[in-house]
């Protein structure tokens, strides 16, 4: 990651508190939904065809994915379960003031910095005002300044790879066993939220992932779908309104 050095001073708007889902590790998203609040399922997957040039990238998401049967072949899921903060996030008071602000999830404390190591930050990918650029001390310049962050971000990453598996099995448990290919689009559940809480608590239990569960990819471009599906990966063609489909 290269970066010129940034200075950043947030101004607690809360703009990045509204109009997004909020990524949650496994037990945060056990916290949230005990807090009365709804989370997201977002499913995406790949296999390494997609970076055939960049082995680095794959290793890095395969990392974070369970691989799960899919028609004949093998393909990697990422599921991301997300606070649904659509709107805002309930946890926003009217002061646009974070109500959970020691307990927050870890995405929220790095933010504005990027979790990815293949993503550089970007003022102008951000949602923050021009005017928090421009005073503050540096938080990257190379790498993330902050040791306080940088520690965050390495919870984050440890977080998507141990929870990978507990996270596709919850969603099979669910029936939501359709994704969408990595970078073209996103599949996004919004599962009832007393169901999902039963569901992490039979995980808990002890009931692991079901044997045999097939899993499938909705494509809507007709030549990356027929690619995909030549390589034995099993094709969803309808429309379910289980989820919505969100191309990127
Ligand atoms: S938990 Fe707090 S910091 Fe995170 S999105 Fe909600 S209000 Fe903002
Ligand atoms: S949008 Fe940026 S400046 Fe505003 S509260 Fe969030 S991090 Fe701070």
């Amino acid at each position: 990651m290269e970066n010129t050095a940034i200075r950043f001073a947030c101004n607690g708007c809360g703009v990045c508190c509204k109009g997004r889902l909020i990524p949650l590790t496994f037990n945060e998203s056990r916290e949230w939904l005990k807090r009365g609040h709804d989370v997201a399922v977002i499913l995406e997957a790949f296999d390494e065809s997609l970076w055939p040039s960049e082995p680095e990238k794959f290793s890095h998401s395969a990392k974070r994915a369970a691989q799960i049967d899919s028609g004949n072949t093998k393909i990697n899921v990422i599921a991301i379960f997300a606070a649904n903060a659509l709107t805002q996030c309930p946890n926003l008071d009217d002061q646009d003031r974070c109500g959970i602000y020691e307990e927050r999830p870890l995405v929220c404390s790095i933010y504005p910095a990027e979790i990815s190591p293949f993503i550089t930050l970007d003022p102008a990918n951000k949602v923050c005002p021009p005017e928090v650029w421009e005073a503050g001390e540096i938080i990257v310049s190379d790498r993330v300044v902050d040791p306080a962050v940088r520690i965050k971000i390495a919870q984050s990453r440890d977080a998507d790879r141990l929870d990978a598996h507990a996270k596709v099995a919850i969603c099979e448990s669910m029936d939501m066993t359709v994704a969408a290919w990595k970078e073209n689009a996103l599949a996004v559940y919004l599962p009832d939220r007393q169901k999902l809480m039963a569901a992490l608590d039979h995980y808990d239990s002890g009931i692991k992932r079901a044997a045999h569960t097939s899993w499938s990819v909705r494509i809507e471009d007709h030549e990356l779908r027929e690619k995909v599906r030549s390589s034995g990966v099993q094709v969803d063609t309808s429309e379910s309104s289980s989820y919505i489909f969100h191309k990127l």
